[in-house]
């Protein structure tokens, strides 16, 4: 065809030829493959295999069914065994290739996976379609990418409970200078039974979203001439989910424990001033030096002003100059609270706004000491983990039309925590000796 076409034309359509001979390797690719996969029955006397049930399973005869490979559909006939006492069949074959359940093998499963972790599943049913030459349905991408991210977030509760045991091997290796554990909330959509009952409950947001717990873990060697800190280039693992702070605070815990946190000379904690997160760190960093995002101590100072000033923006700014740089970005924090104390207000509700303040300032004012966090160049701010609300979450969960379910969404954190951590290789490596075992 190709050709006749060139012959008739005088020119050679290279996009039109290039994707009409993959098609053809694919075909040719599938019948060797369809041959490989061909199982012989069993011969006499090993006809039989175990049962769950505890008895023996009978071989009945060849069955086949239709697989998608990385080279099109494949026909997989396989012996099938019938178990009398409880009923159940089995097909040995078909834990041995892992496509158990699925009509998807595991070459086609990992691109499911890769493609549906990153974008929306439709944008991945076209890129398989396009990268990989094969047709799959919207569907299927977000079935397999939500049943592999679940798989990964069982392995990863198993851990969780394991490091809460102290059962974790300690992991070895040198000892790392500075360890940050980063913690925040963002709220992604969901699905109107995810938030039935819960209106209201998360101040700020509308009823229509859920938070997503979100950590991070890096580490920092150095700083620069400026004496300001360096993050250490591919430093920076994930983990995350729709949970309670309790759940969240275990898994956090995990993956410090995984970093290194035992061979860390210096450990930080950083958040926000919400209160979940310095209970969170009580409880499993109690050993870390604290820090509120310097950002978000300077956010609520600008709440003062704008509330003291509300239509008078150079009146703001003298006032933020004299209470950000020369006291909260100096660490005079008790000064500062008294001079927010001493603020008389005629308005109730600014006046009750100042006092939160001020409650504020008092309560975190250990975790604001910026200057000798500076001079020990440490991050003052979170934004590692504020980059990572964006990139991990934002960016793949909360686009236009998209509404989730709890156990949806957290599978595809896992998956895309596990991918971002370079640990999907892993997973699936585990998953192949598994099987082999
Ligand atoms: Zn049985």
């Amino acid at each position: 065809m190709i050709f006749q076409d060139r012959r008739k034309t005088g020119r050679l359509d290279l996009e039109a030829t290039e994707m009409a001979v993959r098609a053809t390797l694919h075909r040719a690719g599938a019948r060797a493959l369809s041959q490989l996969l061909q199982f012989p029955a069993p011969p006499d006397g090993q006809r039989r295999v175990a049962c769950r049930c505890g008895q023996q399973a009978h071989y009945r005869e060849l069955r086949s069914k239709p697989v998608l490979t990385a080279v099109g559909t494949v026909e997989v006939s396989r012996p099938y065994y019938w178990c009398s006492a409880c009923g159940l069949g089995q097909f040995p074959a078909d834990g041995e290739l892992d496509i158990e359940k699925t009509e998807f093998s595991p070459g086609v499963r990992r691109m499911q996976t890769l493609v549906g972790q990153a974008v929306p599943f439709e944008q991945g049913r076209e890129q398989m379609k396009v990268l990989a030459g094969l047709e799959v349905t919207t569907k299927s991408v977000e079935r397999t990418a939500e049943a592999i991210g679940s798989d990964i977030a069982q392995r990863e509760q198993k851990e969780i409970q394991k490091a809460l045991r102290c059962d974790l091997p300690g992991v070895a290796g040198q000892p790392i200078p500075i360890l940050y554990v980063q913690m925040d909330g963002t709220g992604i959509p969901v699905v109107k039974k995810e938030t039935a009952g819960r209106a209201g409950k998360l101040p700020g947001l509308p009823a229509h979203t859920r938070e997503v717990k979100l950590g991070c873990v890096f580490t920092q060697t150095t700083w620069d001439k400026q004496g300001y800190p360096l993050r250490d280039p591919d430093s920076t693992t994930y983990t995350g989910a729709i949970e309670t702070a309790e759940a969240f605070g275990q898994r956090l815990y995990r993956e410090a424990q995984e970093r290194g946190w035992n061979r860390a000379l210096q450990r930080v904690v950083m958040g926000d001033g919400a209160e979940w997160i310095w209970n969170l760190a009580a409880e499993h960093f109690p050993e870390a030096v604290q820090i509120v995002d310097l950002y978000h101590a300077r956010e609520h100072l600008w709440e003062v002003a704008r509330k003291l000033y509300p239509s008078d923006q150079g009146k703001q700014k003298g006032w933020m100059t004299v209470h950000q740089k020369r006291l909260l970005d100096k660490g005079k924090i008790k000064r500062l609270v008294r001079a927010l104390r001493a603020i008389k207000s005629g308005d109730p509700e600014v006046a009750a706004k100042i006092g939160n303040e001020a409650d504020y300032f008092e309560r975190n004012a250990e975790r604001m000491r910026y200057p000798q966090f500076r001079r020990q160049h440490l991050f003052v701010g979170s934004g590692v983990i504020e980059a990572g609300c964006k990139t991990v979450i934002a960016s793949r969960f909360k686009l236009s039309g998209m509404f989730w379910t709890v156990q949806g969404a957290n599978s595809i954190i896992a998956l895309r925590c596990s991918y971002l951590n370079a640990r999907f290789e892993d997973y699936w490596e585990e998953r192949r000796v598994a099987l082999a075992a």
